[in-house]
């Protein structure tokens, strides 16, 4: 089975073929920053009009690199949700007009679902399965013990992870997106600033970023008013270092109170070197298999989307013309369909 998968959340265009949801024919994504960094951030407007303008040519690139045509395709699956309206929309539009012009089943797809399935393109799933999804805009723990079906067992109650590195980055002076650049600072850093780690209560899964990302910036502006120099590269340490070792700590606790065969992170700062190797340290001496993407599988692409894509189509879940782009999807009603 060939589907045609198409990603367009967010700040990246991506067009792939998957095979039989596990093997990777092409896999096409045009990112948008260079577009976005001198405003800072993503800007809804203009990541839509970049969209429009580039999606064609991916998908052209995406079959040509395949040496494939839409003849040769059994499925659309698109990104119906969350991101951004706008963005969702020209996937979403594109999707419906392949699916109605070749006749093929359309398939809507939960953007995290996706970041989760991109690990089921390098091996199969074990289960009971937890996932710790760490992005831009989502910081969850998700319990799987089947295929498409997904328990939220904890959130973050504020910022998402990927959102508070964006925000630390911006207080030291690193452009958009931070997260690699903060990533690399804290390398040759120091933890010296007790940022505050935090866990809120003592069963609880959730987590919380807005305090620690406050923290770095009232610790940076006190000390521009005290005329102090701190070492950029010891603010990101620090952050990263809280950051992190709450991640692993929930990550951890959570996989052993659940039982589960597996671990996967998944999402953008997934990517992230620190969070890679607290992680393997601490699942390394447990019977938990941890599962890390390669980098270009973490951050938004559409191979994942077709990986997701190909569970939704062997349940039968099939969409009609009138799909239509959901900025607020739920992944566990998502699962239940
Ligand atoms: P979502 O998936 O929640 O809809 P998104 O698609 O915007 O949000 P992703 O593209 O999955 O998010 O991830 C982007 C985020 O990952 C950004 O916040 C970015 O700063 C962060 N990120 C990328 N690489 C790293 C890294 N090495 N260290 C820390 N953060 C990183
Ligand atoms: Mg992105
Ligand atoms: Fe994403």
């Amino acid at each position: 089975v060939y589907i045609l998968a198409i990603e367009t959340s967010c700040d990246e265009t991506a067009v792939a073929i998957i095979k039989d949801g596990k093997e990777i024919i092409s896999n096409v994504v045009a990112s948008q920053i260079e577009s976005h960094k001198r405003f800072g951030g993503v800007v809804p407007e203009v990541a839509s009009r970049h969209h429009v303008e580039q999606v064609t040519y991916i998908l052209e690139e995406a079959l040509s690199k395949a040496d494939m045509t839409m003849k040769e395709m059994d499925a659309i699956a698109v990104t119906e949700g969350p991101g951004l309206v706008g963005a969702l929309l020209v996937g979403v539009s594109v999707a419906k007009a392949l699916a109605f012009s070749h006749q093929l089943p359309l398939i809507g797809v939960h953007h995290i679902a996706g970041h989760i399935y991109a690990n089921q393109l390098l091996e199969p799933f074990e289960f009971p399965l937890l996932s710790l999804v760490v992005s831009g805009g989502h910081t969850e723990l998700i319990l799987m013990k089947e295929h498409g079906v997904f328990e939220v067992i904890g959130e973050t109650r504020d910022d998402a992870c990927g959102e508070a590195y964006d925000k630390v980055a911006r207080t030291i002076g690193v452009p958009y997106p931070g997260g690699p650049l903060v990533d690399k600072l804290a390398q040759t850093g120091e933890d010296t600033l007790n940022f505050p780690r935090i866990y809120l209560e003592e069963d609880s899964y959730d987590f919380s970023f807005s305090g620690l990302k406050s923290a770095v910036i009232n610790t940076v502006h006190n000390a521009k008013q005290k005329g102090e120099v701190l070492k950029k590269e010891d603010i990101a340490r620090s952050f990263q270092e809280s950051a992190v070792e709450v991640l692993v700590h929930k990550t951890k606790k959570a996989a052993q109170a659940f039982q589960v065969k597996q671990v996967i992170v998944a999402g953008g700062v997934a990517a992230n070197s620190r969070l890679r190797e607290a992680l393997t340290e601490a699942f390394s001496e447990t019977d938990m298999h941890l599962a890390i993407p390669p980098l270009a599988l973490c951050t938004d692409n559409a191979a994942m989307i077709g990986a997701a894509g190909y569970i939704a189509y062997q349940k039968g879940n099939r969409a009609g013309l009138d799909l239509n782009a959901n900025p607020g999807l739920d992944l566990e009603m998502y699962g239940d369909r």
